[in-house]
């Protein structure tokens, strides 16, 4: 255990991500345990969404392939917006120790150069001061032992949150050329982690900023995946 973690222990001991009893180890309580299932089904790389609901025919994403071990659902989305909202770290170890299994399982750790998060907006950096996406970055790199570079991206200040707009279309522009990376990634792959997909619109630019870098597959992970909201006729697509 390196000095960060020993720190982190004795300010955040670890707690069940269900039922937020004090417990010796990361991960769930003896009553939790088996309340929270990973993705068992099979999944498109290419878009994230369930094969039979594959999305790849509406959109094709910059990024080359992404997966998640939870869908944006239940346990692990109340845990998710625990993290970012009321300072419950609970999850980010055994949540960013799944994002690991997912990508050693589908992408290959031999396929990886490095790792990368999606930087905060000013806005959630202001509020919260940490960015999750920074966090669950650091534990899937720990785990899988590749170089992490937290400031390989960096957002512009024009960008807005993404979460008050509510069309797809105005989400993909919202972020549109908001994102850059200054370094030369010249024939390397790089994993992109985040907490979240919702439409993908950030994650996407993100990807499409590191292949103008140079970067020649981008892959990425994020905790939670959200279910098909193309079928959702006020999402306006
Ligand atoms: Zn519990
Ligand atoms: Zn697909």
């Amino acid at each position: 255990m390196n000095l960060l973690d020993a720190f982190l222990e004795t300010l955040y001991p670890p707690r069940c991500i269900v039922c937020d009893e004090p417990i010796p180890h990361y991960g769930y309580c003896l009553r939790c345990k088996g309340k929270v299932k990973t993705i068992k089904e099979e999944m498109c790389l290419f878009c994230g969404a369930r094969k039979k609901l594959c999305e790849c025919n509406k959109r094709i994403y910059h990024f080359d392939a992404i997966t998640a071990p939870y869908f944006n659902e239940g346990y692990p989305k109340q845990a998710v917006y625990d993290l970012k909202f009321n300072r419950k770290f609970n999850c980010v170890k055994n949540f960013g120790r799944q994002m690991a299994k997912k990508v050693a399982i589908n992408f290959g750790v031999e396929n990886i150069d490095c790792i990368c998060c999606v930087p905060p907006s000013k806005e959630s950096l202001y509020s919260r001061d940490f960015n999750q996406s920074d966090l669950f970055a650091r534990e899937v790199a720990k785990c899988l032992n590749v170089e992490y570079k937290p400031k390989l991206l960096k957002k512009k200040d024009s960008v807005r949150s993404q979460h008050r707009i509510r069309t797809i279309q105005d989400r993909f522009d919202n972020v549109r050329n908001g994102y850059y990376s200054k370094e030369n990634l010249k024939g390397s792959n790089v994993l992109i982690v985040d907490d979240i997909k919702t439409t993908g619109a950030t994650i996407d630019e993100c990807a499409r900023q590191l292949k103008f870098a140079g970067a020649e597959k981008v892959y990425c992970v994020v905790a939670l995946i959200t279910e098909n909201k193309y079928k959702d006729e006020s999402y306006g697509l």
